[in-house]
């Protein structure tokens, strides 16, 4: 089969489609021969080849070196120039490229073909001076790419040369350049290595460097976190050189064709003249905002500003471009869909939607339900900002606020992490390495580095705040400390980090929760027009009912009616019901339980209005409502006017072996009728009341964890009654409600049908279910579920999202048998799962009316739904 296969493309060949196979960098590299922008030549090796030779090395020899040969063959002659002779060089960059850009994570080998002899042949259409420079370069990223010599061993023999004379890099006479390009091949002799001369096995060994890079520790770690898979491969792109470093008249940059922070419609990026590749992005010298090039080479920058609108309207999105001028002349080296913040990710989708360039699907489609939980994540307190002690400014990177220790490794990042504090990481500038540290931290600040630099890149992408370029602070990694000024602080201090203003405060600062914007409002708008199913809150306090309907949900999926007992006087009444040694007893605290829970009632259907409210029944064990402690309980005890010791006995009788699988749901029900009756009582006098003051409402109520139709034709024949019994008292003619009922356990969605005859709703507690179906407890699985994962046994916690094989496989059952019985019966979801997006798709898979969720998942929620619908 290797026989067929094309193991080479020229950059005419492909095209942005074959992604898979020429990686992002390659597949945008030909689109943009194709549309015909000044992109230097060059060919793309597949990443077919790129996993042929991960699995069988000798592939490299018998088959990929002669394609690579003629490829290079065919560049010659395009370019006019020899990758072999000394006359013309040929130059070449080899860059790796995968289908999923991951920034950083390969590296770049550039000024390929260099050579002691060609580096003076090369120096003939240049000066002497320059070509070093290339050489130099050409030297250190062959040793780190190649020969796996860090960076900063080169780093340390240039800067020492620098002290050593007194003057830059730039400044060095040839002979200076000459004794720093000796002292780097004095490094690959030192290891036993060697610079290779032959520009071809320059080129076979660079190849297979970033062949091999795919399966480095930090491509792996970048994997993971982004659900990459394992076997894609990167391509290599292998293009001719242009140069930045040929002088003033020369430069690099990145640019964005839209603000990746806030969105905003305008070109934002830097560039540097006289410089090449990565010396943008390291943060090494600090460059010029893109602005400045309109008057330093305005022919160049306008070449730049008419490319970048190409682009843009070519890919219909914001691009991220990384472009070179030589001598005035610019090419484009680079294009994708740029990495953006939520708030960036929302302002352009909706941009882009007005400016008639894509469809509001598309703009549904171009903004991602955890961005959503990023826009509406707290900030910093204003009130409390006006006092906080300020420390330090740099560049907002990335947006967020974030409280937290600081700490100055990776490392350090991890350890106070695992034990369990909020770290904020203060570094001078971070590379791939510190991948894992900055995925745990809650903030990143560097002293060095742009807007463009890695540790902002990052931040960005996983939403995490971040500042840069804060030079006020001078970092000392080693000694764990960061002096600022006077001031100096040491490893474990605490800093408030607002991303979005650039600033760094001293101690906490108190958060509150965005503003609901308009922007936000609009997208899920739009998401609400496309989407086929609901989405509910789970939600009984005022407060959280209130924070519900302000972020659009239809209606409350559950209302649990245990959360309304827990204040002081309450839960004294419940208490007194529980103890009680009378019926008398009983009844009083009935009684007043009645009251404070008709009020509740009241208050909530105030909120939802005409919106659907599933309220439950009381569902945990007794003994949750109960003191434990020995003093605790003789408090309780005279506070009830009862001896200690029996209160002590009767709540030892309450303790149970296994309270989950024990006296809780609708077991309560069957048992303590009264606290039921109570319940529905409270509910439909609220309700009455609210219908004489014309609000009209259709109580819903739900009777949790059935597992018998018995047990739900029992309760629901007493509350039935009870419920006649109101509307008697109250002197009115019966209204419309609903009685359903909770699926939670595995023996009720087998015997869905058979309920859904007594039920006239049906909702899924997830949370039950799975704890139900697995044999988990849900509240001691954090104790094991990262080993499994860790482990491999399992890929996710399935109380987060929905365990689709087993638990989705009893949903769908018991939505299949349920509308086998009543077809149009309103089937919904509460629990966790409820809120997550990928759950969210099998729900409207399967075909249920709602989901429902905690206040804060609905936007993103909304905008799941939407999109399991596009
Ligand atoms: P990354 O994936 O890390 O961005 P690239 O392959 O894009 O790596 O290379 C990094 C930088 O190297 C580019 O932005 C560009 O400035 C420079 N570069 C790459 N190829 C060439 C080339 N053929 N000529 C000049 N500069 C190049
Ligand atoms: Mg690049
Ligand atoms: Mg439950």
């Amino acid at each position: 089969e290797a026989e067929s296969m094309q193991f080479i493309y020229d950059f005419e060949e492909g095209r942005r489609t074959d992604k898979g196979l020429l990686g992002g960098k390659g597949a945008n590299l030909a689109e943009m021969t194709h549309l015909g922008l000044p992109v230097p030549p060059g060919f793309t090796i597949t990443t077919e080849c790129c996993m042929t030779y991960l699995a069988d090395e000798s592939f490299f020899d018998t088959q990929l070196k002669s394609s690579i040969m003629n490829a290079v063959h065919k560049l010659e002659n395009k370019t006019h120039k020899s990758f072999t002779n000394t006359i013309d060089p040929l130059l070449v960059s080899v860059r790796s490229g995968a289908k999923f850009s991951m920034p950083g994570m390969m590296d770049t080998i550039l000024n390929l073909g260099l050579n002691d002899q060609r580096v003076q042949a090369f120096a003939q259409t240049t000066s002497l001076a320059f070509a070093y420079d290339c050489y130099r370069r050409l030297l250190q990223m062959y040793g780190d790419v190649v020969f796996g010599i860090p960076k900063e061993e080169f780093y340390d023999l240039l800067s020492n040369a620098e002290q050593a004379l007194a003057k830059k890099t730039d400044s060095f006479t040839l002979r200076e350049q000459e004794e720093v390009i000796q002292s780097y091949k004095e490094k690959f002799f030192s290891r036993n290595l060697v610079f290779p001369q032959d520009p071809y096995e320059q080129l076979f060994e660079a190849t297979k460097a970033v062949f091999r890079s795919w399966n480095n520790q930090r491509a792996n770690v970048y994997r993971e976190l982004n659900h990459i898979p394992h076997n894609l491969g990167t391509a290599v792109n292998v293009q001719s050189m242009v140069f930045g470093n040929s002088g003033d008249q020369s430069g690099t940059g990145v640019v964005f064709t839209r603000n990746p922070a806030t969105g905003e419609g305008h070109l934002f990026g830097e560039f540097l003249l006289n410089a090449q590749g990565e010396d943008v992005v390291a943060g090494i010298r600090t460059p010029a905002p893109i602005a400045e090039l309109k008057e330093q080479m305005p022919t160049a920058y306008a070449d730049f500003v008419h490319y970048a609108k190409v682009l843009e309207d070519h890919y219909k999105d914001m691009q991220d471009i990384e472009f070179t001028i030589e001598n005035e002349h610019l090419y484009i080296l680079q294009t994708r869909d740029g990495k953006r913040t939520a708030k960036a990710a929302l302002t352009i989708a909706l941009d882009l939607v007005k400016e008639g360039i894509i469809s509001k699907e598309t703009a549904l489609n171009r903004v991602s339900p955890e961005m959503i939980d990023q826009l509406i994540h707290p900030v910093f307190d204003s009130n409390a900002l006006k006092d906080a002690e300020l420390v330090a400014a740099g560049l907002p990177a990335s947006p967020g606020a974030a409280t937290g220790v600081i700490v100055f490794t990776a490392e350090a990042a991890k350890d106070f992490s695992n034990m369990g504090q909020k770290v904020i990481l203060v570094r001078q500038e971070t590379s791939p390495e510190d991948i894992e540290g900055m995925i745990v931290s809650e903030a990143i600040v560097t002293s060095r580095g742009g807007m463009t630099s890695h540790a902002a890149v990052v931040a960005r992408g996983m939403g995490t705040c971040c500042i840069t370029g804060c030079e006020a602070l001078t970092v000392d990694e080693q000694n764990k400390q960061v002096k600022c000024g006077e001031l100096l602080f040491t490893e474990g201090d605490i800093f408030s980090v607002d991303g979005t203003s650039g600033k760094i405060f001293l101690g906490e600062i108190p958060t509150v929760i965005a503003e609901n914007n308009e922007e936000l409002k609009q997208l899920l708008t739009w998401a609400d027009e496309v989407a086929q199913l609901n989405v509910r809150a789970n939600a009984e306090t005022v407060l959280d009912l209130t924070t519900a309907m302000d972020f659009g949900a239809t209606g409350i999926g559950l209302a649990r009616t245990e959360h309304m007992f827990f204040g002081a006087e309450r839960v004294l009444e419940m208490r007194r019901l529980i103890l009680a040694d009378s019926d008398k007893e009983a009844q009083d605290a009935l009684e007043r339980l009645l009251t404070f829970q008709e009020e509740d009632f009241y208050q909530m259907y105030q909120i939802v209005q005409d919106k659907p409210m599933v309220i439950r029944l009381l569902d945990p064990p007794m003994h949750e409502f109960l003191p434990h402690e020995p003093n605790d309980i003789r408090q309780l005890a005279l506070k009830l006017g009862k001896s200690p010791l029996l209160v002590e006995e009767q709540i030892r009788r309450l303790q149970e072996a296994n309270p989950m699988l024990g006296h809780r749901g609708c077991r309560l029900g069957i048992t303590m009728p009264t606290i039921y009756q109570m319940q529905v009582r409270a509910i439909f006098k609220s309700v009455i009341r609210l219908q004489k003051e014309g609000q009209t409402i259709l109580p819903e109520v739900m009777i949790p964890l059935i597992a018998e139709k018995e047990e739900l034709l029992y309760i629901k024949q007493f509350l039935t009654s009870t419920i006649e019994q109101v509307f008697a008292q109250e002197g009115i003619e019966p209204l419309p409600y609903e009685l359903g009922t909770m699926i939670e356990l595995p023996r009720a969605c087998f015997i869905a049908d058979e309920l859904a005859k007594e039920a006239d709703f049906f909702s899924f507690g997830t949370n039950d279910l799975t704890q139900m179906t697995y044999g988990f407890s849900r509240d001691d699985i954090g104790k094991f579920i990262n080993t499994y994962t860790e482990k491999g046994i399992m890929q996710s916690d399935p109380f987060q999202h929905l365990d689709q094989n087993g638990v989705g496989s009893l949903i769908r059952v018991a939505v299949e048998k349920a509308r086998q019985t009543k077809p149009e019966m309103c089937i919904g979801v509460c629990g966790e799962v409820g809120g997550d997006p990928d759950s969210i798709r099998f729900f409207a898979e399967i075909g249920v009316d709602y989901v429902s969720c905690s206040p804060f998942r609905i936007p993103a929620a909304r905008l799941a739904v939407a999109q399991a619908a596009i």
